[in-house]
This record gives C-alpha cells, structure tokens and sequence, in this order.
C-alpha cells in the first residue's frame, strides 16, 4: 500500500474537477480520482459564450480551438409556440458559444492536468473515507494499487451520483424526476443552430455534437435528446433508433431534421437522469460539492457546463483566500450556492410556468 499526503483530493474528472484542480494548482498540491481510465461519451454539448472567461482565466482558451468543436450560431426555440424564434449568439457580449465534443473536451482537460504537473489517479476508486484529527485518510484502489491518501480537503465532483457527499451524511433532495433518452446521428446539415421545442409532458432539443463534423460529406453529428419524467418515456415503449425518430418526427420544428438523418449511423443510448436536484449542503466540515454533484439543473437551462466551471472557480478563489480550513470558507461557498439555486429556481419558474411540466 502507498501512502501519499495532499492538501486537497478531488473525486471526479469531469469538467468540474479538472477545472477546480486546475484552479487550485498554483497555490496547493491536488490529487484528482476519477473511476474511468479516459473521458467517456457524454450528453451535453452546448457551452454557452460566458464560459470563455473562465477558459480565459485559467489559460485555457486554445482547447476551443480545436477542430473537434465548432461554434454555436445559437438556437431556433418553437418553446410555447408553433412559430420559430431565433435566439442568436452573434449579439451576445462575449461572443458565439460552441457545440462541444464532448469527450474530447473532458480528454483535453485530462490531459492538461497532466501537462501542468498535477496528478490524475484514474480508473480508480474510493474504497473507504475515515477522518483521523483534522485530516481525511482516503483509501483508493485501482486495478494496479492500493493507497492511501492523507488530505485535508476532499472534494466532491462525482456529478449527479454525489458519491462522495452522500458517503459523508449530506441529503440530496430531488425537484422532479426528469429523464433524458438520447439519440446520436449523422445529419445531412450544416446549420450550427440548436433547436428546442415543448410538448405535453415534456420536451426536445436537438444540436450538433461537433463530434463528426465533416465539411467533406456536409454531414454532421446531432444529439437528439427528449426530456421528460421517467414514466412517460417508459410508457412510450422507445426501444430502437426508429422507434424515437419516429416520435421526434413529430415534434413542432422536428421533422426537417429528422428527414435528414442517416439512420444507419444513428445509436440510441440509455436513458439518463436530467432532473432538478441539490444536496441540502454543498459544504461542510472539511469537505465541498462542486458542478453537478453539488446541484444539478434541467438541461433546458444550458447552464450545466458552466456552473460546473463557475463553482469551481469561486471555490477556488474562496480557498485561496481564506485557506484550507476555515469555517469562513464553509459559509461562504454554501451561501453563493444558495443564491444560485435561488436564481435557478427563478428562471426555471419563468420557463415553466402555465405548462404541465412547471
Ligand atoms: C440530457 C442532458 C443534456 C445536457 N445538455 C447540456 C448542455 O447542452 N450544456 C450544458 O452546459 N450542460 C448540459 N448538461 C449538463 C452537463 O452535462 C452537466 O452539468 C456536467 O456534465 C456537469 O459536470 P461535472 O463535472 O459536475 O460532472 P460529470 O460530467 O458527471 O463528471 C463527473 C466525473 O466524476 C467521475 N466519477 C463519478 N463517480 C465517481 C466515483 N465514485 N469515483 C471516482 N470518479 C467518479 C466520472 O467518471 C466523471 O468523470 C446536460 C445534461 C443532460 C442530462
């Protein structure tokens, strides 16, 4: 068994705990874990403008400039209405957003932990936490070895699972039980537009992925994403490609789209969660939640990526400035989340309010 000391562990390479190890890097030694050897495949691919700063800040802008992502002209919304309205990037401030490869981002990120010196235990797994005086001893096991982490902060950035913060005692509380069933196809367009539309329990977006993005073809790959509570979609009996084409046909601003997909390439994946939720602490004695494991919105908000980055980011600025065990810095961290749940709840409201999905 190795034994190491840190000053901090973050569970979880997704895009929340690469940025905060990232942030945190120049000013205290980070271990980050993640169960998976490399990024996976994931749904969620449209970054929005605002994210460029925090790329900025932490140097990480030429990531987006990779070929593997292309740039976001924005949405077509048939949200409320049989009639398009366009919701255009080219206004906003700071910019085009992007339609991210997923994967390949998360593998960027990765690799860049790697570049700046800090160090990825990967496919690798909490096995046992215990706190001894003031520090945590974290047990991880991975195929190759056993070690023992001592640290005296742990981070959660399990995602949705909050593996970490549940372990710990902290509640999770549900809003609804929204569930995603998603599509991957090759679609003969080049529009860089999303689109989203409502219907009686729920709704669709659809945006391209970027993933396969071939100027050569003029195809391009789309996510096709129906959200709803997980009984309807059960009840829907979806089990195939055709079988949820068929239903997206008939979406208000769908049926082009669908028209244009290549069916042979499409892949139907699991359903997954997509629902409102938040642990009733994001922070506690020694330990915090960032991005999704700490509350995770309703993809209709686009705002998952960048709240993954943005609560790193004032993590990290907060433990910068008050250190590593200051009940300051509880406080703090668990009252700016407070007011962006409060804020959330606040435009999902707007969004839903008068619908059957409010
Ligand atoms: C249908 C759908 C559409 C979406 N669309 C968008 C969108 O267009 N734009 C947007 O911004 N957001 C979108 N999101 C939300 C976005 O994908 C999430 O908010 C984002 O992934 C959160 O990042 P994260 O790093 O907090 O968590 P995750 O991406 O979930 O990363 C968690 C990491 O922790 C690791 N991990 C998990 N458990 C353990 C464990 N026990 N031990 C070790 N490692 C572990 C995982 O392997 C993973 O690497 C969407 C979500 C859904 C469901």
């Amino acid at each position: 068994m190795t034994k190491r000391k840190s000053d901090i562990v973050i569970v979880g390479a997704g895009i929340a705990g690469c940025i905060l190890a990232l942030a945190l890097h120049p000013h205290y030694h980070v271990v980050v874990i993640d169960k998976q050897a490399q990024a996976q495949e994931k749904v969620g691919e449209c970054l929005p403008p605002t994210a460029s700063r925090v790329l900025r800040k932490l140097h990480l802008s030429h990531l987006l400039q990779s070929s593997e992502h292309t740039t976001s002209h924005g949405m077509v919304s048939f949200w409320g209405s049989d009639y398009p309205t366009i919701v255009d990037n080219v206004k906003n401030p700071d910019g085009l957003g992007w339609h991210l490869h997923r994967q390949h981002f998360e593998q960027q990120l990765r690799d860049e932990l790697a570049r700046r010196g800090i160090s990825l235990l990967s496919s690798a797994k909490v096995a046992g936490i215990t706190k001894a005086d003031m520090d945590w001893q974290v047990q991880v096991t991975s195929q190759k070895s056993q070690s023992e982490l001592t640290t005296q902060l742990l981070i959660d950035a399990t995602g949705r699972s909050c593996h970490i913060a549940r372990q710990l005692g902290a509640k999770l509380v549900l809003s609804d039980k929204q569930m995603a069933l998603w599509l991957t196809a090759p679609v003969a367009t080049s529009k860089q537009l999303a689109v989203i539309s409502d219907e009686t329990h729920g709704w669709w977006y659809s945006a391209p992925s970027a993933a396969y993005l071939s100027q050569n073809t003029g195809m391009q790959t789309r996510v096709f994403s129906w959200q709803a509570p997980a009984e309807i979609i059960k009840r829907s009996g979806i089990a195939d490609v055709d079988g949820f084409l068929t239903r997206a046909r008939q979406v208000k601003g769908f049926s082009t789209l669908v028209d244009l997909v290549n069916r042979q390439g499409a892949r139907l994946h699991p359903m997954v969660s997509a629902n409102s939720a938040r642990l009733e602490r994001c922070a506690a004695d020694g330990w915090f939640a960032v991005g999704d494991a700490g509350m995770s919105f309703d993809p209709l908000s686009s705002q998952g990526m960048l709240h993954a980055m943005n609560s790193s980011m004032q993590l990290a600025e907060i433990l910068v400035a008050h250190g590593l065990r200051s009940t300051l810095a509880t406080e703090l961290y668990q009252s700016q989340m407070d007011r962006v749940w409060a804020r959330y709840l606040e435009h999902r409201q707007y969004f839903y309010h008068g619908t059957t999905l409010a």
